[in-house]
């Protein structure tokens, strides 16, 4: 499969003309590389519901924080083009920063128009940590959208949060985008995938497995009958290995994303850790 490699907007805009102007749907996985299993299942979705296939390869330097780990995340572009390859992906759009945001592409970017999710979706689990961080991706993914003009775009349920601010914003601005949810991939011992996974030295790998354990732990005793948020949250605090630092771990209506005390089917248990040096995410649906 010849995989095309563009790093320019106009470029990927006429690519994507020509093949509306064929009748043919877009989809557009957007991701920020180093490639995994979990991107992967994304990108199979794309395959099966579109005709043409845009996958986005770009760290955004405007959701990362000054002292967050924008330098330093993985790029392999070799090795994602090979994936991407395989896969059938037929155009990767991997823009410069300064393609995306002109000479003003720095992390605080104070001249560019932002796309600003509502401060009780943004304010919350990872945004607290994180400020900015989810103004810094709805603002790209609006670009992304607006430069691909896709019919579909998939996300990862891994990001829930993301997920659901998208889905926010496509509802609140009238996009004419489905967006389209995928499951979380995990290893066998159901730690969820994540390019930042490969930061984790060896103990720290070990110590990870307890997150997504929790997490299972929760959603069983919840299938058992407990739905008292407090004692859920307790006894996942005793599951979770006692080197990883708790961030959140917090249970949301998925719907409206208010915090609940009182468990049901749907709520979103999210949780945020550091392992080390490194802040690792998961969640369930209960
Ligand atoms: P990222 O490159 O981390 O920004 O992720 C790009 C897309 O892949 C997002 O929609 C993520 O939610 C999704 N993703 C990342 N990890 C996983 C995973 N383990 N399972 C499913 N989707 C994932």
């Amino acid at each position: 499969m010849n995989t095309i490699l563009s790093n320019n907007i106009v470029e990927v805009r006429k690519l994507v003309k020509e093949q509306k102007k064929e009748g043919h749907k877009i989809a557009l996985v957007p991701t920020m590389g180093a490639l995994h299993a979990g991107h992967a299942s994304l990108i199979k979705k794309a395959k099966e519901i579109a005709d043409f296939v845009v996958v986005s390869v770009f760290v955004n330097p405007i959701q990362f924080g000054p002292n967050e780990d924008f330098d330093k995340y993985p790029r392999n572009m070799d090795k994602d083009k090979k994936l991407c390859e395989e896969l059938g992906v037929n155009v990767i759009f991997a823009p410069s920063p300064k393609e995306m945001y002109g000479e003003n592409s720095s992390l605080n970017n104070n001249e560019l128009t932002y796309v600003c999710p509502p401060y009780n979706v943004v304010d919350c689990l990872c945004g607290k940590s994180r400020v900015g961080h989810f103004d810094g991706v709805a603002t790209v993914v609006m670009k992304l959208f607006n430069i691909v003009q896709p019919d579909f775009a998939c996300f990862g349920q891994k990001d829930a949060q993301q997920l659901f601010i998208i889905k926010k914003m496509v509802k609140d601005l009238n996009l004419d985008i489905e967006i389209v949810p995928c499951p979380i991939v995990r290893e066998e011992d159901g730690l969820a995938l994540s390019s930042r996974n490969a930061y984790l030295s060896e103990q720290e790998r070990q110590q990870a497995i307890s997150i997504s354990k929790s997490l299972f732990y929760i959603k069983g005793l919840f299938e058992r009958g407990i739905s008292d948020v407090s004692i859920l949250f307790d006894s996942a605090i005793s599951v979770l290995d006692k080197n990883l630092n708790l961030e959140y771990l917090e249970f949301r209506n998925y719907s409206n994303f208010e915090k609940v005390n009182n468990a049901s089917e749907g709520t979103l248990v999210a949780i945020a850790v550091k392992d080390g040096n490194t802040r690792l995410i998961d969640n369930v649906i209960l």
